[in-house]
């Protein structure tokens, strides 16, 4: 056993100093970004911001929404091929803003093959929970070799060697985080993790070293978190509650008394395993939750919302394009984030 006394941080223990800036509005702030992508190479521009691969958010409907600012979705993995081809004719042009999701079983390689006889789209996403099982490699490895055209993302880890192994086998993009999200409850049950602000500090460096991408998943609650994920580094983040409780969210609303909330799942609760599975099998235990979450409203609002806070972030430290607001951060530690003395009494925000 050793122990690692290096600092890790966290969203919430760091701020963003501000700098001089020319830039007089946020409205001259371009949050679109180029990428070529290592392996596969291609060329994608839009904002790099993905809605996650979970029951609820990883809709179409949602995807529709999001194509309009050029974001992109991770599609849930549990749809079979044939509700695909049924997408591709309901959703033509949004299909290509989304990953098709899979694990990393040989079913998982047929899905694929099969997804894509009968779908235009150019992204894969390839997601286990823990990606330091040598057999996550190994599988990376098959589908590209299946794909070489297709952009892959892979993960989750959190480290920066695990990263440089997954783009040498073929990942374009690394998803970086283990145990941040806001329906996980890996920590608690493992203990395992890493902070999420560090993890994709560390990972992005190893990562660009080697001209890939990492995108951050979990843990943005606000949008100054997500701020914070790019200005660490990351090209992309992955968010699932922030998208979580709106119209284009699968479910019904839930009604008690005068309040609204819709569900919202981790992929690996008791609820999401019995859903797809049948039951929590004897041998692991339920690393996820169930909330239900205040019902939102349409997702647009939220959308706009989130981005005119990176403008806003981009125009504090002069940065007027996406990709200059990690180069112009400064981050500072703190102790202290916000002022919540009328927390209770609010009534909008
Ligand atoms: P959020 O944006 O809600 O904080 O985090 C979303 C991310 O949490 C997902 O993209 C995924 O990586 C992770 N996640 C989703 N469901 C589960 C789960 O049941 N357990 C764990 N450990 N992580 C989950």
């Amino acid at each position: 056993m050793r122990i690692e006394a290096d600092l890790k941080l966290d969203f919430k223990d760091v701020l963003i100093r501000p700098k001089r800036s020319t830039l007089t509005s946020r409205s001259q702030v371009d949050l679109n970004k180029d990428c070529k992508f290592l392996n596969s190479k291609k060329h994608w521009t839009g904002t790099p911001i993905i809605a996650a691969n979970m029951d609820h958010v990883g809709t179409f409907e949602v995807a529709k929404v999001l194509k309009e600012h050029q974001l992109l979705t991770a599609i849930q993995k549990f749809i079979s091929p044939n509700e695909w081809k049924k997408m591709n004719k309901a959703f033509p042009e949004v299909v290509k803003s989304c990953f098709v999701s899979v694990g990393i079983h040989e079913k998982d390689l047929d899905q694929l093959k099969a997804v894509f006889k009968v779908v235009d789209t150019d992204f894969i996403c390839l997601d286990i929970a823990n990606g330091y099982v040598q057999g996550f490699i190994d599988f990376v490895k098959r589908v590209r070799e299946a794909f070489p055209h297709k952009v892959i993302m892979a993960g989750n880890v959190v480290t920066g060697e695990m990263v440089e192994e997954l783009l040498i086998a073929g990942a374009d993009i690394v998803k970086v985080g283990i145990g941040p999200g806001s329906v996980c409850t890996t920590r608690k049950k493992t203990g395992v993790g890493y902070p999420q602000l560090s993890a994709v500090i560390e990972c992005a460096d190893a990562a660009h070293g080697l001209k890939g991408h990492v995108c951050s998943d979990g843990g943005c609650t606000v949008a100054g978190d997500v701020a914070k994920a790019f200005a660490a580094g990351a090209d992309f983040v992955m968010l699932g509650g922030m998208f979580a409780g709106h119209d284009e969210c699968s479910g019904e609303i839930i009604e008690e008394g005068s309040k609204k909330y819709k569900r919202f799942y981790g992929m690996s609760s008791s609820e999401a395993m019995v859903k797809y599975h049948g039951e929590v099998a004897e041998y692991r235990a339920s690393e996820g939750k169930s909330v239900n979450v205040p019902y939102r409203g349409p997702i647009e609002y939220t959308v706009l919302d989130l981005l005119g806070g990176i403008r806003s972030t981009c125009t504090y430290v002069g940065a007027a394009k996406l990709k200059e607001l990690s180069k112009r951060t400064t981050f500072i530690r703190v102790t202290k984030q916000i002022n919540d003395i009328y927390t209770p009494f609010q009534i909008s925000d």
